[in-house]
């Protein structure tokens, strides 16, 4: 092989799914391959970028989606609506006890916590981005523990928790199955993990096909509901549900996303109608199933041997 700054990127060798080596070159996004698993049909991004790359992707600016005041307000409301549709779905799931504890990986700006708590849980939240965090602990009115750092970081004497939930976060993992093993050991036996991510069998991806807006190269994953089934009951959880994930978008939020990452057909269609359509109508909260699903199990008492 000739040396080149690929060098530094990681190279997957076997699907974390199924263990297959049958990676299969599909595409490519942004100057990275994307891969497919023979297998069981899990995509990638392989190689996948280096630590310094996902570092310069990861900058400051990248939940960044309003400069203003008022635009920020507007997103909140937006991320608050989602965390309200994903708390339904985990109380149809199963009936929490008041207080019951909750663990939030990659917990943002505080959002989801904020909607937890407000449902009486008692919330943890753990984020890479100190920022954030401080944003996210204003909102909590101190009350909540918020973390700097990983689930790694997280210690399990902390637990045992009775729900981990995670949201946009196991698609950017570099180990997915360790990733759950961590979560497995937060939670009490029969403890709940929910987790959204995009979807192979979103309406999106199969109409998109290799334009779908998922494809970045710091999604790492790229799962599928058999995929991440399958790796949910390999690691232990059992009584597995999944969902389309359901999402409170608005016309501008959307908008401004397929102004940052451009989609060929797309970009210039939103780029118009955000110049036409009124103000109000662009910031009116709408309820979407675009790209995402959500599963959630239980930790079983014995975790399964596959592992
Ligand atoms: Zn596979």
């Amino acid at each position: 092989m000739e040396p080149d700054p690929a060098a530094a990127r990681h190279t997957v060798t076997h699907c974390p799914v199924c263990q297959s080596t049958r990676l299969q070159d599909r595409f490519s996004v942004q100057g990275f391959g994307v891969m497919r698993c023979e297998d069981c049909g899990l995509m990638l991004t392989n190689p996948q970028p280096s630590d310094a790359e996902l570092g310069r992707i990861y900058g400051e600016d990248y939940f960044l989606v309003e400069n203003d005041a008022a635009g920020q307000r507007h997103v909140d409301t937006l991320k608050q609506g989602t965390a309200d549709l994903y708390l339904d779905l985990l109380a149809k799931y199963a009936s929490l006890p008041a207080g019951a504890r909750l663990l939030e990986i990659g917990s943002g700006q505080g959002d989801f916590l904020v909607r937890a708590q407000a449902r009486g849980m008692d919330v943890t939240g753990v984020e890479y981005s100190a920022h954030a965090n401080g944003i996210a602990q204003g909102k909590l009115g101190g009350r909540g523990r918020l973390l700097v750092g990983e689930v790694g970081d997280v210690p399990v004497s902390d637990g045992p928790f009775d729900v981990v939930a995670c949201s946009d976060v196991i698609e950017h993992v570099r180990d997915p199955a360790a990733f759950l093993e961590r979560v497995h050991a937060l939670l009490r036996p029969g403890g709940i993990v929910f987790v959204a991510t995009p979807t192979q069998d979103s309406w999106s991806a199969r109409l998109l096909g290799r334009r779908w807006m998922e494809f970045k190269p710091e999604h790492l994953w790229y799962f599928s509901t058999a995929t991440l089934r399958s790796l949910l009951t390999q690691h232990g959880f059992a009584d597995i549900v999944d969902h389309a994930g359901v999402k409170t978008l608005s016309f501008d939020y959307v908008a401004g996303h397929f102004a940052r990452y451009p989609v060929q057909g797309i970009t210039p269609i939103t780029n118009f109608l955000r110049r036409i359509v009124p103000f109000g109508l662009r910031r009116r909260p709408l309820r979407v199933v675009a790209s995402g699903m959500v599963l959630m199990g239980r930790r079983e008492d014995a975790p399964s041997a596959a592992s």
